[in-house]
């Protein structure tokens, strides 16, 4: 099985509908440990996304036309650390799925690539408590399932399950990137909003994928 543009626009608006209804969350996770509007963030950024999906004249031909939507979207409309970072995310992915669908290894090098952009743009590996440590458990989790045969839509469950499992695993690390970071200790006992978010968006590709 594949996951072609329709999966891709599926994904995206769950995304959207999740990060509506989880940006209180989001923005109570981000006032412990930052400045609070991480949900404001995402939720504006998403907005905007759909409003230019469902302005859209003539269907896009590439799971790749979604993500560069999506990147260039939340470049223009969301400050702070995370539209740069998303941003640059979507696009890296954008650039490896220029076809009409994914296969198991296509769903792999989108993970890595997305992986890959967040990295070159934040300077942060694992452990620093950003996204990067919902990104990175998924995508070998993601390396693992397609390697060990599974499809396109199994891959997709195993990275959101180590994405959520990621993200909880931020509570108790020091921030040493990010505005979380001026905290020092402090930081610690709180989950990294960026990380929920990424949880959230992997698990929205993974329902869009069993839906
Ligand atoms: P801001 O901190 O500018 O208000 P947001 O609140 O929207 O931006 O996003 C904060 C999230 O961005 C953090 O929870 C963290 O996951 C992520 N983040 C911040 N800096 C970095 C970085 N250098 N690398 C990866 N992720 C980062
Ligand atoms: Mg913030
Ligand atoms: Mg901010």
């Amino acid at each position: 099985m594949t996951l072609d543009v329709a999966w891709a626009v599926d994904w995206t608006r769950r995304t959207a509908d999740e990060v509506f209804a989880r940006r209180s969350e989001l923005n109570e996770l981000d006032r412990q440990i930052g400045d609070g509007d991480h949900g404001e963030n995402m939720a504006r950024g998403f907005t905007a996304v759909i409003a230019r999906l469902d302005a859209l004249e003539e269907p896009l031909g590439t799971v790749g036309d979604v993500l560069k939507l999506i990147a260039t979207t939340l470049m223009s409309k969301v400050g702070g650390a995370a539209g740069p970072l998303y941003g640059t995310a979507y696009l890296r992915a954008a650039k490896v799925s220029a076809t009409p669908a994914l296969d198991a290894p296509g769903v792999v090098a989108m993970l890595e690539a997305a992986l890959e952009g967040i990295v070159a743009r934040g300077k942060a590996t694992t452990g620093e408590k950003t996204m990067v440590d919902a990104w990175s458990p998924a995508v070998e989790a993601a390396v693992a399932g397609s390697t060990g045969g599974a499809d396109a839509a199994a891959v997709l469950v195993s990275a959101a399950s180590a994405a959520e499992l990621g993200a909880v695993a931020t509570i108790p690390l020091v921030a040493t990137k990010g505005r979380a970071s001026y905290l020092g200790e402090r930081s610690a006992g709180h989950q990294d909003p960026g990380a929920t978010s990424t949880a959230i968006v992997l698990r929205a590709a993974s329902d869009a994928a069993a839906a």
